[in-house]
């Protein structure tokens, strides 16, 4: 079983990390979260009290942040002395140059790298069945399976440092867009007078099907696992989905792409979450269409 560092034990980072002690391994936990580190060291894991203790001495070292400056901050910050051969591991959700710069920084450090962030949000984080795409050497992608086999249920090597990124953004910039999309047509099949149930069921069958109208319908009363039935909450959250669409729009300016439709999606979800509802799962977006009887 492996000696692990694991950074950032929020509301992804804790449940994975408890995961992989479950799973036998020696999980060092830092966070700069007092609370966070009161319950890592309730569940059993090893508290350390900061990333250089997290990081000495061990074979892996997980990263779960915010964004990619805090990811830079702490796996390029002064005196951390890594392992040699240290397989580090990044799987939050960040911006593409961060990612480079982070592969360029490891890899002179002759360090083992990938850059794997998770779909399956909180709930598939508490039940290890997160989906993971990770980008980065064959080599490195084997030796990361015992870790997230232990987190996950579908690990996909993307490709290359810095797929995996590349792959949750293009992902979540889609799912943004469609469920938009989706919530537009049933906001417009309402008003020119049809029943949402009776539209969903011929859409579902029609050439507009799509998951965010089959699995995660906007509109209460139309799939079973809805977040729309609960009020929006739980799921994910707006202000993540918002994060995620800037990603893809910077990534589409540099990259000199076209993504319109993802721009718009963000400029709509800026607007959503300005207006206080960030906090709500994402298919909420529907309220910004003036669906009032919603
Ligand atoms: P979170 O805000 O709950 O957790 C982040 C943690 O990092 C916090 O506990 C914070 O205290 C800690 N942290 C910040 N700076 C630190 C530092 N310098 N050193 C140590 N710890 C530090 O966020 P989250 O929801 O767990 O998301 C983490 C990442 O996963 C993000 O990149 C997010 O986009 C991505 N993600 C989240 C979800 C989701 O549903 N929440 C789903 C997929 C991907």
């Amino acid at each position: 079983m492996a000696v692990i560092g694991f950074i950032g034990l929020g509301n992804m980072g804790f449940p994975m990390a408890c995961r992989l002690k479950d799973a036998g391994h020696d999980v060092r936990a830092f966070d700069v979260s007092a609370n966070s580190m009161a319950r890592a060291r309730e569940a059993g894991l090893a508290p350390r009290d900061s990333v250089a203790r997290a990081v000495e001495g061990a074979e892996a070292v997980i990263t779960m942040l915010p964004s990619g400056r805090h990811v830079l901050d702490v796996l390029t910050g002064s005196g951390l002395a890594f392992a040699p051969g240290t397989l580090v591991i990044d799987c939050s959700t960040i911006d593409v140059a961060s990612c480079a710069a982070l592969h360029r920084a490891m890899q002179s450090r002759g360090l083992d790298t990938l850059d794997a962030p998770v779909s399956g949000g909180v709930g598939g984080a508490a039940a290890g069945t997160l989906t993971f795409m990770v980008g980065g050497a064959d080599a490195a992608f084997a030796r990361a399976q015992d870790l997230l086999r232990a987190m996950g249920r579908n690990i996909v090597h993307a490709g290359a440092a810095g797929a995996g990124q590349a792959a949750k953004i293009c992902n979540n910039m889609l799912a943004g867009i469609s469920m938009l999309a989706v919530s537009e047509a049933l906001v417009l099949a309402k008003r020119l007078g049809l029943d949402a149930k009776k539209f969903f069921e011929i859409a579902s069958t029609s050439s507009g099907q799509c998951w965010a109208l089959t699995s995660y319908a906007p509109e209460p009363g139309l799939v079973p696992a809805s977040p729309a039935n609960r009020g929006y909450e739980g799921g994910f959250a707006s202000e993540l989905m918002l994060k995620d669409l800037r990603l893809a729009e910077e990534a589409a300016v540099a990259s000199r792409s076209t993504a319109l439709l993802g721009a718009a999606a963000a400029s709509v979800y800026a607007m959503h979450c300005a207006a206080g509802r960030g906090r709500l799962d994402f298919s909420s977006i529907i309220q910004m269409l003036g669906a009032s009887n919603n």
